[in-house]
């Protein structure tokens, strides 16, 4: 099963640009034997992704943003 890097929906086969949240795949597509559907909010828009997202595929927002803005004050 083929998943996007990006929003973590499933791909049907090798793209290069992801059908649900419209980033040009420069990443390798992520491999995976089963499917979680768990879902998250967008903090953004508020719709459902999936938790490991990390675009949202409806407002196109990355969400690890914040994570890293954390994540860099806390190497300071
Ligand atoms: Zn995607
Ligand atoms: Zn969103």
């Amino acid at each position: 099963m083929l998943k996007c890097p990006y929003c973590y929906e499933v791909l049907s086969e090798r793209v290069t640009k992801c059908s649900h949240c419209s980033q040009f795949i420069i990443d390798n597509l992520i491999e995976v034997d089963f499917i979680s559907m768990d879902k998250k909010k967008c903090v953004f828009c508020g719709e459902k992704i999936l938790v490991e997202a990390k675009i949202c595929r409806y407002c196109h927002k990355w969400l690890d943003e914040l994570d890293r803005t954390v994540n860099d004050l806390d190497d300071l």
